[in-house]
């Protein structure tokens, strides 16, 4: 029978394990600095733990890493890296190395139930939730783990959709006894769970960004489903009433349909609905998927939106793309895994 897995557990939940075995209170606390601070794979190398001890925790329990099973690598030197999940289900992780910083693009399910049009991860359907264990040995166990500066929770899946493993996995990477980040080097995305954001807001302090892609209820619904549940609307509302710390950034993210949510009329009703809202927009070209007639305007036409909104006075950014040439859209990598299976 398949053992429990060590990493990936709370402190709180460190205590319990020890607790249950019979170790001192202070063990917790070493078993934490093995697990998030020493670069080691097995529970027998916890060299401050009693033999005892330490046969004890295995009679239970594995360390809990797994390398990637595949990985591919652009010319612009993005990775992307396949893992295995529940039992054959694949989830996708991306390294994406710049000058100045490092970013892990992470997975927070296998698969979604979001259905958002454009998205091939969305088409895969649901395939199950991810627990910390999964979502943090995809930042500890890539070859690339001590360069990293950055993560973003913009992977597969939905992260608000599985609240409170993503809660625990934040935990582990913010705490002191944890990995010890900075909230301020962490991004979780979402595409505007209404629920969702008010408990995030409440109990995290990384930062926000939030797939806007139309300010146009009706547009918005048919590009991304959720819209008839949680009103793009509504999600401003919570942001505008919520006390957000200067610290923490809000940003919109909103890819780039030629002639569909790209015109003047777009820019106007953004800089209406984002008034007041201390944020920034995110562009993003949209990187195609197989089946679909959906098109990226031009690098020109992209410019010239990121200038009108500017012109606005809404901080509008260009995200750079990246991995191309190893299918750079999140979902087609492992769907030509589960293809094979
Ligand atoms: S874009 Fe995000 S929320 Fe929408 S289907 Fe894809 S993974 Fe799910």
């Amino acid at each position: 029978m398949e053992k429990e897995k060590l990493f990936g557990k709370t402190l709180n939940e460190l205590i319990a394990v020890t607790k249950r075995h019979g170790m001192p209170g202070f063990a917790a606390k070493q078993l934490a600095d093995w697990l998030y601070k020493k670069e080691i794979h097995s529970i027998e190398e916890m060299t401050n733990l009693s033999k005892k001890m330490r046969e004890s925790l295995s009679s239970e329990y594995d360390y809990g890493l797994s390398d990637p099973v595949r990985s591919a690598e652009s010319a612009d030197g993005t990775k992307k890296y396949l893992f295995r999940v529940l039992h054959n289900k694949y989830i996708e992780t991306a390294y994406i190395p710049e000058t100045n910083r490092a970013t892990l693009c992470v997975s927070s399910q296998a698969g979604c139930k979001m259905g958002c049009v454009f998205c091939m991860t969305g088409k895969q359907g649901f395939q199950g939730n991810l627990t910390p264990n999964e979502i943090l040995n995809q930042f500890r166990s890539i070859p690339e783990f001590t360069k990293l500066t950055n993560i973003v929770f913009m992977g597969m899946g939905e992260p608000l959709d599985n609240l409170d493993e993503v809660l625990k996995s934040l935990d582990i990477l913010t705490s002191e006894w944890g990995f010890g980040w900075s909230p301020a080097r962490i991004t979780v995305s979402t595409i505007g769970l209404e629920k969702g954001i008010r408990e995030f807001l409440e109990k995290s302090r990384c930062h926000l960004a939030i797939s806007l892609h139309s300010p146009f209820a009706e547009e918005r619904q048919r590009l991304m489903p959720v819209q008839k549940s949680n009103d793009f609307k509504s999600i401003l509302e919570i942001i505008k009433s919520s006390d957000i710390n200067r610290q923490r950034r809000i940003s919109f993210e909103y890819i780039l349909f030629k002639g569909i949510n790209d015109s003047p009329a777009h820019v106007k009703e953004l800089a209406r609905i984002l008034n007041g809202i201390r944020c920034r927009i995110n562009l993003i070209r949209f990187h195609p998927v197989p089946g679909l007639n959906l098109v990226s305007p031009d690098d020109k036409e992209i410019i010239r939106f990121r200038e009108a909104l500017n012109s606005k006075g809404i901080v509008t950014t260009i995200r750079a793309s990246r991995g191309l040439d190893i299918q750079a859209a999140c979902g087609l990598l492992s769907t030509l895994e589960l293809n094979k299976s």
